[in-house]
């Protein structure tokens, strides 16, 4: 687990604070790249770890998928070794999102204006 960003300002002594503080007056470009560099190495490691089994992803591996998801402002991404793992955090994804909904028409007091006909929803056939 990483340093949060208070514990890091705390362990800054004053002469790069003053130096942090030169350059965030300068629109912050030396911050902005330093954050870049770290969010870039952050990327590559996620991408050699399976989101689903958690073992070492072979990059030149054909079997390897990466999904990007997420809304614009806060991109996800997760890398898997096989086809079998990406299906595996997908149905996941759906048993927990299916689960969340229930728990959300369990707490809700039903709504007389929703007509379900409306609603495009996969089913169990
Ligand atoms: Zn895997």
């Amino acid at each position: 687990m990483g340093y949060r960003l208070r514990d890091v300002i705390d362990g800054i002594d004053y002469g790069d604070l003053q130096k942090l503080k030169a350059d965030l007056t300068n629109v912050g470009l030396y911050l902005r790249k330093f954050v870049d560099q770290k969010i870039a190495e952050h990327e590559r490691k996620h991408e050699r770890i399976c989101a689903g089994c958690q073992t070492t992803i072979d990059p030149y591996s054909t079997t390897n998928y990466t999904l990007i998801f997420g809304p614009d402002d806060l991109k996800r991404r997760a890398t898997f070794c096989a086809l079998d793992c990406l299906k595996y955090f997908i149905s996941s994804r759906e048993a927990q999102k299916n689960q969340n909904r229930k728990a959300a028409q369990q707490t809700l007091p039903p709504d007389p204006e929703r007509n379900d006909k409306d609603h495009f929803e996969f089913e169990d056939i």
